[in-house]
């Protein structure tokens, strides 16, 4: 893992199979002078394929295995028979992997849902010399060979840590947002606490960017004098690049709540505050027109710089409005 840019890096090599031979093969029978020809295609070759998996989260398996390989196809062979295709190589990722040609640097893919991509495709099998016979040809002696197979080397790209981390009171309505937004929540098997882990989540964006979103519990139970795993989980926040802050509508006093959740993240570290903030103001099916009105007006004045979203994860209410600021503020 890189620090400072939050990427689990590998690189590894991978190869599709080679397409079977077409045969020659020339049909011959009792009482039958001159057989035709008859023999089948060649069956494709294995595809390499890459797979999200949304239980997986880390690259560390590719450590160990760095090389990948489809099966070759099967040869075809006489009564027209095909030969069977090869068997792909499907390699499973953790969501949110980037995928990039090791060679020439292109950025293939970014691995967002459980869909299968084909990365290199299998040699095509060779036609079978039945398709080769004419007029002047009534025996063809010739089959094609498969086509060969490709390699390729991959670089895989892992952002571990989120893009976005979710700073709320409990109860704020964090989860439930992590759980509107994103579409896999996998499980971090990796973390060896039971009790409270980070949930993370991708957050697909518009035109197929993506970013990483965690929900953090436990941030304000004294979290900043190191009180349970709240510490720890600061120091993942300080790998956040922006902060979200969550603050239900039905709050006392949402700007109190607020200032203190900005109050605890200082004591910790004062330059968290130094980071891109939105801030969102949650549960917002909870209040009628009027006093959303209200609140918007006096959000306005008590935060005139700041980005403030009113939204609603259960009513599915200005969750897209959201994203785009979040990712505003993740690009600027
Ligand atoms: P967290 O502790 O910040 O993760 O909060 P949760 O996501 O667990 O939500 C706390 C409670 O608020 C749950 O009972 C949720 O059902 C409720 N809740 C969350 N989002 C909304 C919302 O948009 N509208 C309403 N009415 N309730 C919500
Ligand atoms: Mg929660």
């Amino acid at each position: 893992m890189t620090e400072g840019n939050f990427v689990d890096y590998v690189k590894i090599h991978a190869s599709s199979g080679k397409g079977g031979k077409g045969s020659t093969h020339l049909h011959r029978e009792k009482y039958i002078a001159k057989g035709g020809p008859d023999g089948g295609d060649g069956g494709r070759g294995g595809h390499v394929i890459f797979k999200g998996d949304k239980n997986l989260w880390t690259l560390l398996d590719f450590k160990f295995t760095r090389h990948f390989k489809a099966e070759h196809g099967g040869d075809g062979s006489k009564n027209r028979s095909t030969g069977v295709d090869g068997k792909d190589c499907v390699i499973s990722v953790p969501l949110g992997t980037v995928i990039v040609d090791n060679d020439s640097g292109e950025k293939l893919t970014e691995i967002v849902d459980e869909k299968e991509v084909v990365v290199i495709k299998g040699g095509k099998g060779g036609r079978g010399n039945w398709h080769f016979k004419s007029p002047t040809n009534q025996t063809p002696r010739y089959a094609q060979p498969g086509l060969p197979g490709k390699d390729r080397n991959f670089t895989l790209e892992l952002k571990v840590l989120a893009d976005v981390g979710l700073v709320g009171f409990p109860n704020a309505g964090k989860s439930t947002l992590l759980a509107a937004l994103t579409a896999a929540k996998p499980k971090i098997a990796d973390y060896e606490f039971t009790t409270l882990k980070p949930n993370l989540g991708i957050v697909r964006q518009r035109d197929y960017s993506s970013f990483v979103m965690a929900d953090i519990p436990g941030i304000i139970e004294g979290a900043s004098e190191g009180k349970g795993l709240g510490h720890y989980f600061l120091r993942h926040i300080e790998r956040n690049s922006v902060i979200l802050y969550i603050i239900p509508a039905d709050a006392d006093d949402p700007f109190e709540q607020f200032s203190i959740l900005q109050g605890e993240l200082k004591t910790y570290n004062p330059e968290l505050l130094d980071k891109n903030y939105v801030i969102a103001i949650s549960k917002c099916d909870l209040l009628d027109d009027e006093l959303q009105k209200d609140l918007e007006v006096l959000t306005k004045t008590t935060f005139p710089e700041e980005d403030v979203l009113f939204i609603s994860s259960v009513a599915q209410k200005g969750l897209t409005s959201l994203k785009d600021s979040l990712w505003d503020a993740l690009n600027s």
